[in-house]
């Protein structure tokens, strides 16, 4: 299984444009709740990405994935790296996954549980959990694009009403509620960027 080249190389631009785009933003999110470096960390992590575009849409899909994962984890930091780090690498193993022939939203289904797992973290604990979990169920339910970023930007909307109950923003208990989760929005910012790309 190869992946699309040129297709791969353009959703990691997009990826990388939309949150330099965003990056102050998703810090002013993270000041008001946690430390301030969320727009920061991705956009390190994204420009990593892009420095090895090339290289990394070369590869087969799993092991592109795999590879973005782990540059997300030693470039982002924080607690997002590892998070972001282990959807795409989880992605990446799922779809390899020798004898069963995975599709799409299965693979990304398993992803987010070990994100999950990784996060010690539930729906509805405030976190960017809180935009995949109805991301993928919009994609099993075979959405239109649009209808899925919708979603994920309503659903980074839907944080604001949540207590944080993992990651920095934990510390504030209930001061946290009112505040759209950092980590949220940047995941509903991907996904409607990602979405678009694919649609055009
Ligand atoms: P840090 O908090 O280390 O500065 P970031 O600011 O880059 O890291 O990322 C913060 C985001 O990470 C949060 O907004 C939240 O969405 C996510 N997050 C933090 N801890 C967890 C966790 N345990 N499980 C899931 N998501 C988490
Ligand atoms: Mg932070
Ligand atoms: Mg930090």
């Amino acid at each position: 299984m190869l992946a699309e080249p040129v297709l791969l190389m353009g959703l990691i631009e997009t990826c990388r444009a939309t949150i330099a785009a965003n990056s102050e933003h998703l810090c002013a999110l993270d000041r008001a709740i946690g430390d301030g470096d969320h727009g920061t960390n991705m956009r390190r992590g994204c420009e990593a990405v892009s420095a090895e575009d090339a290289s990394v849409s070369a590869l087969p899909l799993p092991d592109a994935l795999e590879k973005i994962g782990l540059t997300l984890v030693m470039n982002i930091g924080g607690a997002a790296g590892p998070l972001y780090g282990t959807l795409l690498m989880e992605m990446g193993r799922e779809l390899r996954a020798p004898g069963e022939k995975r599709d799409f939203p299965s693979a990304l289904k398993q992803a987010i549980n070990a994100v999950a797992r990784r996060g010690r973290s539930h729906v509805g604990d405030k976190t960017l959990l809180d935009v995949l979990y109805p991301v993928q169920d919009a994609l099993a339910h075979r959405l239109p694009l649009t209808d899925i970023a919708r979603q994920a930007e309503l659903a980074a909307e839907l944080t604001a009403a949540m207590r944080a109950m993992r990651g920095r923003a934990s510390y504030l208990g209930d001061r946290s509620i009112g505040h759209v989760d950092p980590g949220a929005s940047s995941c509903a910012l991907l996904t409607a960027a990602i979405c678009r790309y694919l649609e055009e």
